[in-house]
C-alpha cells in the first residue's frame, strides 16, 4: 500500500496541531557539558540552591550555582555514564540523610548508606541535610560538662555540652587521638557519638571503627566516612549529613558528640569543587564564602532550652595546621567560629609530652562555667604555674645557676607535665583526674624525681583508692573539696609517702 506526500503533511500537521504536551523549561534540563563530578546544564529555570536533581542511570546531583542562562551542579555519584545532552530532572526536595536508631555501630557514607558490609540499615526517617541552625530563643547556656577523661582537657580547656571546641595541631600531633579517646570516655554517660571521618584513607577509618568496637564504644557511635578516593562532592557533604544524623538524636532530647576530622580537607574539598564550578578564586584560591562553609555548620551545634527538649550537639571540629601556622586562612577562621582551641604542638608531641597540648595557646571560652567545682579548685592554678615554668624554663636553657624560687618553679612545672601525661585510649574518672591534680598542686611531687612521678602517681592512686574509697565516694557525689576534704585526701597522701620512703 502506498501513501501519497500530501497524506504524510496532512498526518504530520494534525498532530502538531493536537500536540499538547509542551517542554517545560523550569523543571528540565539538558546537560551542556559534564566532568570532573561537576555537570552545566541549560534549562532547570525553577531551580532552587541546594536541590537535589535527577540525574539519568539513578544518579543524583546538587544545585551549587545559579547563573543567567545555566545551572551548575556537582554529581553525587559516578559521572562516567552521564553525558553531554542528557536530560535532568529536578526533584523539587533538597539532599536528605536516612536517620535512626538502628544506625549505631554502623559506618555509613555521606548519604547514609552503610558501606561496613553488615547488610542493609533500616531507617525510621529522613532529615535534610542543610538546615538553619536552632535560634536564640530556643538556646540555653552549657551548663554541664562533657568529660574528655583526659587530664590535660578537663583541667585546662574544659568542654561544656553544646560547647564547640577545636581541635588544632600539626599532622600526626595527636589530633584524632584526642577525639577518639573522648568518644571512648563517653560509655556509660548517655552521650551518642557520632564520627565523621573527611577525607581520610579507608585503611585509618577502619583503625579507628576497630579502636572504637574494642573499646565497646561502637554501641553508641555511628560513623559517617567520606574518604579520600571518593569524588569531593561526597566530602563536601559528609559533615552535613552527620550533623543531621546528630540532630535527629537532638530532636529527642540526648545529648550528642559530633567529631569532624578533618576540616581542612573539607574545606579543600570545597575549593576544588568551587574551581570546577568556575567561581572565583580568593585568598589560598578558597572561594570567597569558605567562611560561611563551616560557621553555617557548627552553628548548628549548641543547648537546646528544657522547653525545647534540652538536647545538645557537642562539636569538636578539626583542623590541620602547616608547621604550627594557626594564622593560616582556614585555622583562623575556624578558630573565630567555634568556642576555643585545643592546640597541640609538634615539638612537645616529638619530646614525649603526649597529649602535646599547649596550654598557652589552648583557651576554652565557654567551658569553664560548665566545670565542677572539685576540678575548679585543683585547676585554678594550672595554667599560670605551666607558662611561668615555661618562661623559667627559656632562662635555664644557659644554664646559669638558679636560685631556690626559680629552681621550685621549675620543679613544680616538671612535676605538673609529668601528671599531664596520659597514654592513648587510657580516659580517667572524674575522681581520678581530681585527685592527680590535687597531689600535684599541692607539690607532693615536687621533690621526686620526674622519671619516677609516673610509677608513683600509680601506686598512689592504688593506695588511696584501696584505703581511702570513701573520700573518693564523697568527692563523687559532692563535686567539691571541702576543707575537711582537703584535709583528709592530705592526710591519705602523707601516709602513702611515709611507708613508700620506707619502701625505698
Ligand atoms: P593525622 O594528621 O595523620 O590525622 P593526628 O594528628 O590525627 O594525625 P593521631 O593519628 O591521633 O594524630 O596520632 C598520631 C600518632 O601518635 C598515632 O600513632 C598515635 O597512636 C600516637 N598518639 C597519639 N596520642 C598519643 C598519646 N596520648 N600517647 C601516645 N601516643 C599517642
Ligand atoms: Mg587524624
Amino acid at each position: 500500500m502506498k501513501i501519497k506526500a500530501n497524506e504524510i503533511s496532512a498526518l504530520i500537521k494534525e498532530q502538531i496541531k493536537n500536540y499538547k504536551h509542551k517542554v517545560d523549561n523550569s523543571d528540565v534540563g539538558t546537560i551542556v557539558s559534564v566532568g570532573d563530578g561537576i555537570a552545566i546544564i541549560y534549562g532547570l529555570e525553577k531551580a532552587m540552591l541546594g536541590e537535589l536533581l535527577a540525574f539519568p542511570h539513578d544518579v543524583y546531583g546538587l544545585v551549587m550555582n545559579l547563573e543567567i542562562d545555566h545551572v551548575g551542579a556537582v554529581l553525587l555519584g559516578d559521572d562516567t555514564l552521564i553525558k553531554e545532552g542528557d536530560i535532568v530532572k529536578r526533584t523539587g526536595s533538597v539532599m536528605e540523610v536516612p536517620v535512626g536508631e538502628k544506625m549505631f555501630g554502623r559506618v555509613v557514607d555521606a548519604l547514609g548508606q552503610p558501606i561496613d558490609g553488615l547488610g542493609p540499615i533500616e531507617y525510621t526517617s529522613k532529615r535534610p541535610i542543610e538546615v538553619v541552625a536552632p535560634g536564640v530563643i530556643t538556646r540555653e547556656s552549657v551548663n554541664s560538662p562533657l568529660e574528655t577523661g583526659i587530664k590535660a582537657i578537663d583541667a585546662i580547656t574544659p568542654i561544656g555540652k553544646g560547647q564547640r571546641e577545636l581541635i588544632i595541631g600539626d599532622r600526626q600531633t595527636g589530633k584524632t587521638a584526642i577525639a577518639i579517646d573522648t568518644i571512648i570516655n563517653q560509655k556509660g554517660k548517655d552521650v551518642i557519638c557520632v564520627y565523621v571521618a573527611i577525607g581520610q584513607k579507608n585503611s585509618t577509618v577502619a583503625q579507628i571503627v576497630d579502636k572504637l568496637k574494642t573499646h565497646k564504644a561502637m554501641d553508641y557511635t555511628i560513623v559517617v566516612a567520606a574518604n579520600a578516593s571518593e569524588p569531593a562532592p561526597l566530602l563536601y557533604v559528609a559533615p552535613y549529613a552527620g550533623c543531621a544524623i546528630a540532630e535527629h538524636f537532638m530532636s529527642l532530647g540526648k545529648d550528642v558528640l559530633i567529631v569532624y576530622d578533618d576540616l581542612s580537607k573539607h574545606a579543600v574539598s570545597y575549593r576544588s569543587l568551587s574551581l570546577l564550578l568556575k567561581r572565583f578564586p580568593g585568598r589560598e584560591a578558597y572561594p570567597g564564602d569558605v567562611f560561611y562553609l563551616h560557621s553555617r555548620l557548627l552553628e548548628r551545634a549548641c543547648k537546646l532550652s528544657k522547653e525545647y527538649g534540652g538536647g545538645s550537639i557537642t562539636a569538636l571540629p578539626i583542623v590541620e595546621t602547616q608547621s604550627g601556622d594557626i594564622s593560616a586562612y582556614i585555622p583562623t577562621n575556624v578558630i573565630s567560629i567555634t568556642d576555643g582551641q585545643i592546640f597541640l604542638m609538634a615539638d612537645l608531641f616529638n619530646a614525649g609530652q603526649r597529649p602535646a597540648i599547649d596550654s598557652g595557646l589552648s583557651v576554652s571560652r565557654v567551658g569553664g562555667a560548665a566545670q565542677y567545682k572539685a576540678m575548679k579548685q585543683v585547676a585554678s592554678s594550672l595554667k599560670i604555674d605551666l607558662a611561668s615554668y615555661m618562661e623559667m624554663k627559656s632562662f635555664t636553657q644557659f644554664g646559669s645557676d638558679l636560685d631556690a624560687s626559680t629552681l621550685k618553679i621549675i620543679r613544680h612545672g616538671d612535676a605538673l607535665l609529668e601528671v599531664l601525661k596520659q597514654t592513648q585510649y587510657n580516659p580517667y574518672t572524674f575522681t581520678h583526674e581530681v585527685f592527680d591534680l590535687f597531689v600535684a598542686k599541692h607539690g607532693f611531687l615536687d621533690k621526686l624525681e620526674t622519671s619516677t612521678i609516673k610509677d608513683t602517681l600509680t601506686k598512689l592512686y592504688e593506695y588511696a583508692t584501696d584505703n581511702y574509697s570513701h573520700l573518693f565516694k564523697q568527692l563523687e557525689n559532692e563535686k567539691q573539696i571541702s576543707k575537711e576534704l582537703e584535709d583528709a585526701f592530705k592526710k591519705c597522701i602523707e601516709n602513702f609517702f611515709e611507708i613508700y620512703q620506707q619502701e625505698n
